[in-house]
């Protein structure tokens, strides 16, 4: 089985085409997916899928590429996070490839989230690019990792350095590897992955975006998240069931409010 931790399928592109999306999960093992918000308006759709579905988990936060959208308080996100279905604190971090200017608000944002993580104790997804320093200093200056009396959460998307890497696992931090990894250009990140334990990782989609090889181009979903597991096998030299028991494992180790369905 192939859980992939990170999807959008509240996106309209993918919440029309629900009954293919889960048929397609259905056919490639993937017997979990962590549907993650990105902003409060959407927040209710987001809800409503892990409501109607056992299989699919939610998230609640605002991402940081999200500019002109309403601002969530800790008390905010505390109390939308009170909820069974809600598992994890996201996707929230820092992105200073996408936005310019002064981003002083990006940074209170994301401290709002890991204060809302720390109250929760629901783990955090975060998302960094282009920002990994400010990223880590601001993980430990709000204690977000397990270290220092948080409940850490995942690194998303991962694309930075094994450095970046070895500082958010030294903090508890899962590192989550997308289908960029399966990407011909990706050679650094591919020996990122190799030095990353099977241990402290986990794998996702992202979807819509970054569909892996042999999908490249088109639209994602999380069906293809078994691709992903394949390639980071094939790099490690170790079986695709053993990728996938271990991510799963580490699922519902790190996502411990996830039931089992
Ligand atoms: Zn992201
Ligand atoms: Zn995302």
């Amino acid at each position: 089985m192939f859980i992939d931790s990170h999807c959008h399928i509240n996106f309209p592109e993918l919440a029309a085409r629900m009954p293919e999306i889960l048929g397609k999960m259905a056919e490639n093992k993937v017997t979990h997916a962590l549907c993650v918000s990105v902003d409060l308006p959407d927040f209710p759709q987001v809800l409503a899928l892990a409501e109607q579905y056992p299989h699919i988990y939610a998230s609640v936060g605002v991402h940081p590429d999200y500019e002109d959208t309403p601002e969530p308080s800790v008390e905010q996100l505390v109390q939308l996070a009170d909820n069974p279905r809600i598992i994890a604190i996201g996707e929230t971090g820092l992105d200073y490839y996408r936005l310019e200017g002064d981003l002083e608000w990006q940074r209170e944002r994301f401290r709002t989230h890991i204060k809302a993580s720390r109250i929760t104790r629901k783990p955090l997804i975060i998302h960094t690019r282009s920002a990994s320093a400010d990223t880590i200093r601001i993980m430990q200056e709000e204690g977000a990792g397990t270290d220092q009396g948080g409940v850490a959460g995942v690194m998303h998307c991962f694309t930075e350095s094994l450095e970046v890497a070895r500082a958010a696992m030294a903090m508890g931090f899962y590192i989550s590897f997308s289908g960029i990894v399966t990407f011909k250009s990706a050679k650094e990140l591919q020996a990122v992955a190799m030095e990353v334990p099977l241990e402290q990782m986990l794998i996702e989609t992202d979807s819509p975006y970054l569909a892996p090889m042999p999908h490249r181009g088109k639209m994602n979903e999380p069906g293809y998240v078994a691709h992903v597991a394949e390639y980071i096998a094939k790099l490690k030299g170790v079986s695709v069931e053993q990728v996938a028991q271990q991510t799963s494992d580490n699922f519902f180790k790190l996502f411990s409010f996830a039931k089992q369905a």
